[in-house]
């Protein structure tokens, strides 16, 4: 039989330093085996580097990205300064931006950001896109076109995001019906940002009925201040659990959790596995980030995600899931061998599990979905975070070509 596509003389992340062929046909990968005899249309010769499952990007709001001029530095100050305390100023300093949203010019950023995604072999992303009284759908517009136009290189999960609350912004809540209807895949939130308890519970309550009406899926942005009194992660769990959305839903940012009482935060964990949550950490977008490490040994699937690309939130970003993973490694001092096998967890196996991405890991019979990066080991591709050698998507070859 002949292969679509041979890749030769590869490490794997369990293979202990032994090199395997690993063959794809059909979209699949068909065998991992060493000195495979069968021809294939393309061999490439990996030359003991490591191949692995492709980059997942847990969290990124598209729709914003290279937005950083038009809002000036306002917001990006007010978020990230001192323990988080301006996180609400600065949502409203950011919203001015949306004033003038247009697909036309949204789109074009997009496809920046998607073309750096696919050089990078990042080949799952799940996308915020603000859909309130003042974006309307011009994101989601944008989006829909983009996740059509990348669909064989990126898989772009878009989430219908209402940023400015829905009790802080009437009629909002239309518009996010309106997103789902035109093709939105996942229901997003942001309840913590509501003036009151109530609110915040009414918040949660009203997405989650659009998600069960429609059959989507849940991301919501939670607890995303430096307030440890903040209770909506608690809030969305326990509202999963009593809808039997266990398995479909991710907490997004968390990052109060840094500042929960002992107690109360394990009962959150327990609660987490419980409703079967990932929960998605951007530690490079501000000073607080949930606690992943512990949320990791846990069995909670937790991920990393980029966040942001040069919004009013964060100056740099380019789509790159090892640039992320060395950031945290630093932010959250994750620097031993072990370590960096959990951090090339968050950003591939554990990110597809967060965000429901079935038979991802790289197995005989699962889809290709995978690099041959350039480095021998996690420790090397975290270190350097280059582009890989090379990229495959659903079997294909989509490697971008080098400059
Ligand atoms: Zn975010």
């Amino acid at each position: 039989m002949t292969y679509d596509i041979l890749i030769r003389n590869a490490v794997t992340r369990t293979s202990s330093g032994k090199r395997v062929d690993v063959a794809i046909a059909g979209g699949r990968i068909a065998r991992i085996a060493p000195d495979i005899k069968e021809g294939a249309a393309e061999v490439f010769d990996a030359a003991g580097s490591l191949v692995s499952e492709s980059f997942v990007n847990g969290h990124l709001h598209l729709d914003k990205v290279y937005t950083l001029e038009k809002v000036g530095m306002a917001a990006l100050s007010s978020y990230t300064s001192g323990s988080m305390g301006g996180a609400m100023t600065a949502i409203e300093q950011a919203s001015k931006v949306k004033e003038g949203y247009d697909e036309k010019w949204i789109i074009q950023n997009v496809r920046k950001a998607l073309d750096l995604a696919v050089k990078f072999g990042n080949t799952h992303i799940r996308a915020f896109t603000d859909v309130d009284t003042k974006a309307k759908l011009e994101g989601v517009k944008a989006l829909i076109k983009a996740r059509e136009e990348y669909k064989d290189r990126v898989t772009v999960q878009i989430v219908a995001f209402p940023q400015d609350g829905i009790a802080r912004d009437p009629g909002a809540e239309g518009w996010v019906r309106k997103a789902l209807e035109l093709g939105a895949d996942v229901v997003g939130g942001i309840p913590w940002i509501e003036y009151t308890e109530e609110d915040m519970q009414d918040h949660v309550d009203r997405m989650f009925a659009l998600a069960v009406e429609f059959g989507k899926d849940v991301s919501m942005l939670l607890d995303d201040a430096g307030d440890a009194g903040l209770r909506t992660v608690e809030m969305l769990a326990k509202k999963t659990i009593k809808e039997g959305w266990e398995g479909r839903v991710t907490v997004q940012h968390a990052r109060a959790m840094s500042l929960y009482p002992e107690p109360y935060y394990r009962k959150i964990e327990h609660l987490l596995k419980v409703a079967r949550i990932g929960l998605v950490s951007d530690p490079q977008t501000g000073p607080l980030y949930a606690r992943v490490k512990d949320l990791y040994a846990a069995g909670v699937s937790v991920a990393l995600g980029q966040d942001d690309i040069a919004d009013a939130y964060y100056p740099f970003g380019r789509n790159n899931m090892l640039e992320i993973a060395f950031l945290a490694a630093h932010l959250m001092w994750m620097t031993t061998f072990d370590d960096m096998k959990i951090l090339y967890d968050l950003v591939t196996t554990n990110a597809a599990k967060a965000l429901g991405i079935a038979d991802f890991a790289l197995a005989e019979g699962n889809p290709a979905n995978l690099v041959v990066v350039d480095a021998a080991s996690e420790w090397e591709a975290i270190w350097n975070h280059e582009a890989p050698k090379l990229v495959v998507k659903a079997g294909r070859n989509i490697t971008a070509k080098r400059a």
